[in-house]
């Protein structure tokens, strides 16, 4: 089984109120960051797992319908946090990332695709399908904004099916094995975004598992707190995402070494982030 290096980033974040991701707690304003994870492959290089926001969120947030998203999402985000600046600081040249597995395309998760001129980009046909040829309003209502794809968007695209996948999870289901090596293993985690997908993510110390919006923060997915109702208007499936998490749940109780990563929680961020240095607004 090869191995591959972890480290979790983040380019941006925007505000929320406790309550919506716990409900029944105080409302007080919290970070929601836009983590990315950054893989090595001995073999297959640079990797990551979503991009976080960049800057064009502002850009294409400005005029009707997509200022709605603006509104409803307060983004912080500047050039520097960009996952592309924060690899080249690390020594990394953005073209010589090779795929980018992408959870879901929500902007958050997107935002930097265009700055990965000859990534590969992995996701599920579900996800895919859910947004191909979708413009306007009906692009808002996925949380989607067409202009974050790269134009050459559909030549670099592999599609997977996970549900055909050979291997199965008792908690997570299906699991599909990108390199066929055991690194890289996706997984569907349906409810809050059609054909989400996550990775379970095999290193030399303990494995990490990344549930994209799965669970908005860790207390979701350990005590099986909920998010408040009004988040299902946002959501592909409420009753879908109970089932996801519930399974999350599980699995992180059989499987206590493995560490469970909500794509937004800042404390899970915290905990295993190196890069973390700016804490003002
Ligand atoms: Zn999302």
């Amino acid at each position: 089984m090869s191995k591959v290096s972890f480290q979790l980033k983040s380019a941006g974040y925007c505000t929320a109120s406790q309550s919506h991701a716990l409900r029944g707690t105080t409302s007080r304003t919290i970070k929601f960051y836009a983590t990315y994870a950054y893989l090595h492959h001995p073999k297959y290089g640079h990797i990551l797992f979503d991009t976080g926001y960049t800057t064009r969120f502002y850009e294409l947030t400005k005029s009707f319908p997509m200022n709605l998203y603006a509104k409803a999402t307060k983004v912080y985000v500047a050039p520097e946090d960009h996952a592309a600046s924060t690899l080249r600081k690390a020594g990394i040249d953005a073209k010589d990332v090779g795929y980018i597995i992408i959870s879901h395309f929500h902007a958050d998760h997107i935002g930097g695709l265009r700055d990965f001129p000859n990534a590969t980009f992995i996701c599920t046909n579900q996800a895919y399908d859910s947004i191909q040829n979708k413009t306007g309003l009906s692009a808002l209502k996925q949380g989607f904004i067409p202009e974050l794809l790269p134009d050459d968007f559909n030549q670099r695209l592999q599609l997977i099916n996970i549900q055909s996948a050979e291997h199965f999870d008792p908690h997570l289901g299906a699991m599909h094995d990108l390199f066929g090596d055991g690194s890289i293993q996706l997984f569907q985690v349906e409810g809050h975004a059609r054909g989400q997908m996550g990775a379970l993510i095999t290193t030399k110390d303990n494995p990490f598992l990344l549930i994209a919006d799965a669970a908005w923060l860790k207390e979701n997915y350990q005590k099986m707190h909920l998010p408040s109702p009004i988040v299902r208007l946002f959501f592909d499936s409420w009753k879908n995402f109970k089932i996801s998490l519930q399974r999350v749940h599980d699995y992180h109780l059989a499987n206590p070494d493995t560490l469970v990563i909500p794509c937004h929680c800042e404390a899970t961020y915290r905990q295993v982030a190196n890069d973390l240095t700016d804490e003002t607004e």
